[in-house]
Order: structure tokens, then C-alpha cells, then sequence
């Protein structure tokens, strides 16, 4: 059976969290997408740790952990998120990293830093892990697989075609020194050893995994509306955060992807730039932010400040939809306990004065408005409760008022950072 649990929204929505979870009762966890540009959070019994390319997985000892060929896998980045892991007492994970993935060059992450200081103020947020020139790079065909790394005569030829466009730039856009292809054909030889024990093959592990009936989870990182196809273009990431893709970039059959649990917070919050409807400056978003997640609101990747608003239904909704959700988890709804009101927003009004309820393209994202309800609180702390059924009424009303505005059942609620704080509803 092949799950996916993926984000609605822009991305922090608590997914980590979810996958550490269910992680417990699975074979098999995968990355599919993205690469070390953002953070899942997880708290566990080994303590807290930011994760952004190991998959959630890794805390379960009878789980094998996959990098699939839809990730741009920084070799360094894994190794050193790895050590951090052994280091800090966890045994060391299964993992498998596919033969097909591509890897991340250090001219993606200069390529990424570079770009955003010659955009300036139009820049779209990059995070400047190279994720935008990496993908880019794919497409066009320059990119480099792991399966390259091991021949060195043909990752020459690779790197040579690559970098006569990538030195031309260097010197006459950037005006910075060019790339070696020695020193870079060393250190990339040198990582591959490193990583080779873990290489194989993952396509065909996962086809055998599911084939004996094991359990997959496919983990998304960020959510919908960073979706380069159905997000807020060109305020996105580069590669699709969808379930959709997850067979994809997994290398699973289609038909075997049969639950698609999709992750949405209690309230909004977005990181980077673009259109962000909901958003609240001054006061009432300090507030929002300071008592939001575990530690406030801020990157884990980063540790830039997030942005903060009430629950977004047309965002959400849309973000349900475009995922295919099977069912939805509703996380960090211990936060809103402070509030006598709670609003949602449940429609947008344009530029033009329209009341609109299905989520714009961008042109017109930009000019909305949020159109408010509000909903009574609850004013009282919910960590610590075990049983859905002893919520505060307020509270399980909120919850259904969420989950009939998004269309798609709500089956688990979160109501702490921890692994235990979680409510089957
Ligand atoms: P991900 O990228 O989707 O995994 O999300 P992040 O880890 O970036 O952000 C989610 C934040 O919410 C982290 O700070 C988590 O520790 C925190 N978190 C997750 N679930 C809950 C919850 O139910 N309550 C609270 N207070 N924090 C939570």
C-alpha cells in the first residue's frame, strides 16, 4: 500500500511530524521532491531535529529511508544532517539513495545566490540552495545522476558540456572566477565514495516493497501552492510538491498510491515571497508567530520569520483538491487557545469587488482580500489531551467548521509539536 503525505498550503504545514507518525506502522519512507531547501521539524524521544533531505523516517529503525530520483540530493548536506543524527544518539538509519537522482553541484548554490542578488528586490525567495539552477539544469539536460559519478571519463564529458555555458555566465553575467573541472571532478569523486554503500537501484526496492504488500509513504516537502504547475507561479518552488508526482519522483505504479493524506495547520503561515492573502502585520501576527509551532514561527532550514494569518478555507481547499486528498490532518491547533474569536477566511474579494471562493492564478491572487467569519474560541489549553472526545466543544466545532469548508474528512488533529500529541478524531 503506497501513501503520500503531502501539504496543502505554502509549505511548514507539519508534515514531519505526520510522517514520524506514521512512520511507525510503515516499511518504507521516500523523499520524492525538493532537496535540503526546507526544514520538517520533529520531536521525539531523541529530542528535536530540523530534517531537510533525510526522509522522516529515520528515527524507526525498521524503516528503509529512500532518496528517490525525483530529489536534488547535496551529498554534503546528507552526510552532515546523517553525522548530526548518530551524533546526537540516534542509530544509524537505513538508507538508500537511487542511482537515477541527480545531484546538487556547488555552481547551483553560487547560480542560486548570484541570480537573487542580480533580481534584487524581484526575486521569488529562494532559499539559495541551488534548487531552482539544479532543476533547471535537469531539464535542459546538464545535470549530473549519481550512476554518472563512478565513470570518470564520462563525468568529464558531462561536466565539460556543462560548463562551457555555466563559465560564460560566470565571467560575463556575474563576473565571478570560473569553475575548475579538476578540483570539482576530485570532490565529486570523493563524495561518491562516500555515498556508495547507500546506492542502488531504488525503483526496483520499491516495486518489490510493494509487491509483498509493504507499507510506502511518499513525504512531500513544502505544499500545493509551491507547485510550479499549480501554485502561486512564480512565487514556487521547482519541482511538483504533489502526490501526483510522488509516483514519479518515487518511481512507484500509479495505481498502487492508493491514500493521500494531505497536511494543512490550524492557521496560515507562509515563508518567501508572493502573494499571501491572509497575512497579518503588526500586533495580532507578532502574537500569531511568537506562539506558533514549536518554537514560533521561523524557518527550519532558514530561520527566517514566517508570515501568519488565520485559517485560509480558499487556499485550503484548493490545496485538498489539486493534492487529491483521501483525508486530511489538521496540526497546531493547540496555538489557537489564546483567542475569545477565531476568524477564518472563506472567501476571497478581488481587486474588482468579486466574492470569489475557488483559489485565482496569480495576476489576481495579487489584488484579493480575505472575506472573514468569525468562529467562537476556546481559551484553554488542549496539550495534553489524549482523546479527541474530550476536546473543549468550541474547539471540535472549529474543527468541523474546517473540515466541511475544505470538503475532505479531517482524521487526525494535532495538538502539540510532539509525537504523542496527536488525536485520532
Ligand atoms: P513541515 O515542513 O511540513 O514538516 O513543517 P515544519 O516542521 O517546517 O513546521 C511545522 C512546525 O509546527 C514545527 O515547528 C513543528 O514542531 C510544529 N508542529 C507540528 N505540529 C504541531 C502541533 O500540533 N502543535 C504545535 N504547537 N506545533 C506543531
Amino acid at each position: 500500500m503506497v501513501r503520500a503525505i503531502v501539504g496543502a498550503n505554502w509549505g511548514d504545514e507539519g508534515k514531519g511530524k505526520v510522517t514520524d507518525v506514521l512512520a511507525e506502522t510503515s516499511d518504507v519512507v521516500v523523499r520524492f521532491q525538493g532537496g535540503a531547501n526546507a526544514g520538517h521539524t520533529i520531536i521525539n524521544e531523541y529530542g528535536k531535529f530540523a530534517l531537510h533531505l533525510l526522509p522522516s523516517g529515520v528515527f524507526h529503525q525498521n524503516v528503509v529511508n529512500v532518496i528517490g530520483p525525483g530529489v536534488a540530493l547535496n551529498i554534503d548536506a546528507l552526510l552532515a544532517e546523517l553525522e548530526a543524527l548518530t551524533g546526537r544518539g540516534v542509530p544509524a538509519p537505513q538508507i538508500r539513495i537511487s542511482d537515477r537522482c541527480q545531484v546538487m553541484m556547488p555552481y547551483h548554490i553560487d547560480f542560486d545566490r548570484f541570480e537573487e542578488e542580480r533580481l534584487g528586490k524581484q526575486s521569488f525567495g529562494s532559499t539559495k540552495s541551488g534548487i531552482a539552477p539544479f532543476y533547471s539544469d535537469k531539464f535542459a539536460k546538464t545535470g549530473i545522476q549519481v550512476c554518472q559519478l563512478y565513470d570518470e571519463a564520462l563525468l568529464r564529458q558531462r561536466l565539460a558540456i556543462a560548463l562551457v555555458k555555466k563559465n560564460c555566465l560566470l565571467e560575463h553575467l556575474y563576473h565571478k572566477p570560473p569553475v575548475d573541472i579538476d578540483a570539482l571532478v576530485a570532490k565529486l569523486q570523493a563524495q561518491a565514495e562516500k555515498i556508495r554503500p547507500m546506492v542502488c537501484d531504488t525503483s526496483r526496492l520499491l516495486h518489490e516493497a510493494d509487491k509483498a504488500g509493504k507499507v510506502i509513504l511518499l513525504e512531500g516537502q513544502l505544499g500545493t501552492l509551491r507547485d510550479p504547475d499549480h501554485g502561486i507561479y512564480p512565487y514556487t518552488t521547482s519541482s511538483s510538491p504533489l502526490a501526483g508526482y510522488g509516483i514519479v519522483g518515487a518511481g512507484i505504479p500509479p495505481r498502487s498510491l492508493t491514500d493521500i493524506v494531505c497536511v494543512t495547520k490550524a492557521y496560515s503561515s507562509a515563508v518567501g515571497a508572493g502573494p499571501f492573502v491572509c497575512r497579518l502585520d503588526g500586533p495580532e501576527g507578532d502574537e500569531l508567530r511568537r506562539r506558533g509551532g514549536d518554537a514560533g514561527e521561523f524557518g527550519a532550514t532558514t530561520g527566517r520569520a514566517r508570515d501568519v494569518g488565520w485559517f485560509d478555507a480558499v487556499a485550503t481547499r484548493y490545496g485538498m483538491e489539486i493534492q487529491g486528498a483521501t483525508q486530511a490532518v489538521l496540526t497546531n491547533l493547540d496555538v489557537l487557545g489564546y483567542l475569545p474569536e477565531i476568524p477564518v477566511c472563506v472567501a476571497y474579494e478581488t481587486a474588482d469587488g468579486e466574492r470569489i471562493t475557488d483559489f485565482p492564478a496569480t495576476p489576481v491572487l495579487m489584488g484579493c482580500k480575505p472575506v472573514y467569519e468569525k468562529l467562537p474560541g476556546w481559551l484553554c489549553d488542549i496539550r495534553g489531551i489524549r482523546n479527541y472526545a474530550e476536546l473543549p466543544e468550541n474547539c471540535r466545532h472549529y474543527v468541523d467548521f474546517i473540515e466541511a469548508q475544505i470538503g475532505t474528512r479531517i482524521s487526525l488533529v494535532s495538538n502539540g509539536p510532539k509525537r504523542e500529541e496527536i488525536l485520532e478524531r
